[in-house]
């Protein structure tokens, strides 16, 4: 499910117009969420070159391998009426790159390419366009796509939803005696069932696992007393990503400073979230989550930033951090995630995507936030 038409006809327009306010002569973008943003199609990245070149003063043009040409057939991409220069197997499509931005008249000394672009086409791009300076997509893009429009937000509302109804359902999984990989298997399925494409994350992070924060799922078989991180996610058929940890306990837990030790952790996720507003900065917003957790003691044990940017990817700005001095705005979305973690022991986080509004803050996930016990 694409944006529709003249939403990617306004974004293409705004983008094209701060790729010149930024200096560049031409953005250059292959499959990624940066092309899903603007055509409506991700595409799919590999070693065959599909780029849109959208010159700073000229229409763009989408090259195309000639066997994925078909695939855009009935996609906005075609829709929006782009020229499209396929190329053949054995044909140089660095070649086709250049030859748009010299028909466009583009000087291309100063090119913004899509910041997860695979080195092979930066490099051979380099050799195509010797006198153009490459940099980052993301100073052009980023300030676009972090201001999200009203459907975007209902996109991301959705998946907030569709998320928390996997959390719901967690006992029916959650159980002494089954493995983390068992779990995660039901928790993927389950997923995909609440209306998501794809599983794109599952952590089970169970007893001493729940202390590393990125940690997968494992053979290790649930105990009895055991603190479980639960951080799930994926995106829904528009594209929009959910993203939401909660901490579950299997009967009482085992580890006598559980229950000190996450009210401590509450009371930073929600001091966070009642810190967001438009005209707070992002380092603000970080710091309201580390104060109870430093005054509790524990502040060299929140290790990650508080939270990061969410949209048609799970990570991406605005991120929650110190040293961000980004002013928020209405229309922004982001995770508060602080977590507090115990090597060897026991960890547990807690997250939910806010959105900030012209007068605060909405939260998107709204299951309960005390720790679970199942
Ligand atoms: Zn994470
Ligand atoms: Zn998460
Ligand atoms: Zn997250």
């Amino acid at each position: 499910m694409p944006a529709p038409l003249e939403t990617l006809t306004a974004r293409l327009t705004r983008t094209r117009d701060a790729t010149r306010a930024a200096g560049f002569d031409a953005l250059l973008i292959t499959p990624s969420p940066d092309l899903r943003y603007l055509l409506g199609v991700a595409g799919e990245s590999h070693e065959r070159l599909t780029c849109l070149v959208l010159p700073a003063d000229g229409d763009p043009v989408l090259v195309v391998p000639a066997l994925e040409r078909p695939g855009l057939d009935g996609t906005p991409a075609l829709e929006l009426g782009l020229e499209v220069a396929e190329w053949t197997d054995g044909q140089d499509p660095y070649a086709l790159v250049a030859d748009a931005l010299r028909r466009s008249g583009s000087l291309a000394t100063r090119a913004a390419v899509g910041d997860t672009m695979p080195a092979a086409h930066v490099l051979a791009l380099r050799d195509a366009l010797p006198a153009c300076q490459q940099e980052l997509a993301s100073m052009v893009l980023a300030p676009l796509r972090m201001r999200k429009d009203s459907a975007e937000i209902a996109a991301l509302a959705a998946a907030g939803k569709a998320i928390d109804r996997v959390h719901a359902r967690m006992g029916e999984w959650l159980r002494v005696g089954r493995t983390e990989a068992q779990v995660g298997a039901d928790v993927a399925a389950a997923i995909v069932e609440e209306g998501h494409t794809a599983a794109t994350f599952v952590i089970v992070g169970s007893g001493p696992n729940g202390a590393s924060p990125h940690h997968d799922v494992s053979a290790r078989v649930l105990q009895p007393g055991d603190l479980v991180v639960v951080d799930i996610g994926g995106p829904t058929p528009e594209g929009y990503f959910s993203d939401c940890t909660r901490t579950y306990c299997l009967d009482e837990p085992t580890a006598a400073d559980v229950a000190a030790g996450y009210a401590v952790l509450q009371a930073a996720q929600d001091a966070a979230v009642a810190a967001v507003a438009p005209g707070v900065s992002a380092q603000q917003v970080d710091a309201a989550a580390r104060v109870p957790i430093t005054d509790a003691g524990f502040g060299d044990r929140f290790i990650h930033r508080t939270g990061h940017g969410i949209g048609l990817d799970v990570h991406e700005q605005p991120y929650i951090v110190a040293g961000n001095a980004l002013v928020l705005e209405a229309g922004m979305v982001f995770s508060i995630e602080p977590g507090i973690y115990f090597p060897g022991r026991w960890g547990a986080r807690i997250e939910d995507i806010v959105v900030v509004t012209d007068s605060g803050v909405t939260r998107l996930n709204h299951r309960p936030r005390e720790l679970a016990v199942l």
